[in-house]
């Protein structure tokens, strides 16, 4: 079954890695993509899925600066990571988490390779290994991470997950999901 042209490889990308558009204000490091991260899937045959900004669909595009801007740091960092905890966001990024285990559930069904879930480090929703709260980055996942990482454990199923730092780093990191 799927024995045709497609490489049976897929990959789930945090929604900013390739649209810097959604992320807050203040914070985007690039135009739109990290290119050099694309060039390397492209080259691997990898299938992209690009994952829902769980901060966009919560809590809208503009949901302040992180860094400051006009606003106090420590406000908006804790505010982002507090209404996403709130109803009805929480129950909206549930249900986002919800929707990409089920494709994840899909590919595995039948018999891709799922290469890995790939997040962003200090990122109140998709850090992997380090999460901010009140402009302090603290070990531990992003709230979207958590859900996401929850129910592959309720599924007992293992996925890789990877979080990166920006564009520098992200090409030679990714070569460690692939075959
Ligand atoms: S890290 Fe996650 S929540 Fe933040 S902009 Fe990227 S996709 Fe959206």
């Amino acid at each position: 079954m799927f024995n045709d042209g497609r490489s049976k490889r897929v990959l789930f990308l945090a929604h900013c890695l390739l649209n810097q558009n959604a992320i807050s204000d203040g914070t985007a490091v690039c135009p739109a993509s990290y290119r050099e991260l694309l060039r390397v899937l492209l080259d691997a045959e990898v299938g992209i899925l690009q994952m829902p900004c769980p901060e966009l669909c919560c809590l809208g595009l503009d949901r302040g600066d992180p860094r400051g801007g006009e606003r106090p740091v420590t406000v908006e960092n804790s505010r982002i990571r507090r209404s996403l905890g709130e109803s009805p966001a929480r129950e909206r990024l549930d249900a986002l988490a919800k929707d990409v285990i089920r494709q994840i559930l899909e590919y595995h069904r039948h018999g891709f390779a799922v290469l890995g879930i790939v997040g962003v480090n200090r990122s109140p929703s998709c850090g992997v290994d380090t999460t901010s709260d009140q402009d302090l980055e603290l070990p531990g996942k992003g709230l979207f991470l958590e859900a996401l990482s929850q129910r592959l454990a309720e599924e007992k199923l293992t996925v890789p997950l990877l979080g990166l730092r920006g564009p520098e780093e992200a090409a030679e990191a990714i070569r460690a999901l692939l075959p």
